[in-house]
């Protein structure tokens, strides 16, 4: 007598395409491979190969896809249509979002554009931010890494030599 037993999927597809890149979840840019399944980002698993984990991935790092899928992840421009600090908001095109972001901003840069002072948080763009900020005009810009592990970094560099902290690993 032949038994059939029905067919389990042990290793199911997960992804129709991996992508290479680097976690940004924190500063240490673990190597990970993105498995992407109808152009969506599916699952996150370390890259074996990369020199700085691996094929280690934290949980921080797993979590990475959140960035794509949270329902509360912002995109599109937000305007605040109550009481500063209620908490009410709705959603505005971009061509609106600049044309009000121009009226504020275009007599500012005429008069004196060194008034205003330009904060970012962890953009991971500073380096657009501050061309921008040098453009318009003002010396008064910053981000949050001057708080932080560039800080750390730098304190590293001159004392011990070395950072673990920014440029290393994880
Ligand atoms: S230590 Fe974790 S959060 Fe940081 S880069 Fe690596 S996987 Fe991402």
């Amino acid at each position: 007598m032949t038994h059939h037993q029905p067919k389990i999927e042990t290793s199911p597809k997960v992804s129709d395409e991996v992508r290479k890149t680097t976690c940004y979840m924190c500063a240490c840019r673990c190597g990970i491979n993105v498995h992407m399944k109808d152009r969506k980002v599916a699952y996150i698993e370390g890259n074996r190969d990369h020199p700085v984990n691996r094929g280690v991935l934290c949980a921080k790092g797993s979590a990475g896809i959140m960035q794509h899928n949270a329902p509360s992840r912002l995109r599109a421009p937000m305007k605040r249509v109550g009481p500063r600090g209620s908490g009410e908001f709705e959603e505005i095109s971009w061509d609106e979002a600049l044309e009000i972001a121009t009226g504020w901003l275009a007599p500012l840069r005429a008069e004196a554009p060194e008034k205003l002072a330009f904060f970012t948080g962890r953009d991971q763009s500073q380096s657009f931010t501050s061309y921008w900020a040098q453009n318009f005009g003002t010396p008064n810009y910053a981000a949050h890494g001057g708080f932080c592990s560039v800080n750390m970094a730098a304190a590293g560099i001159y004392t011990m030599g070395g950072a673990f902290w920014e440029f290393g690993q994880p």
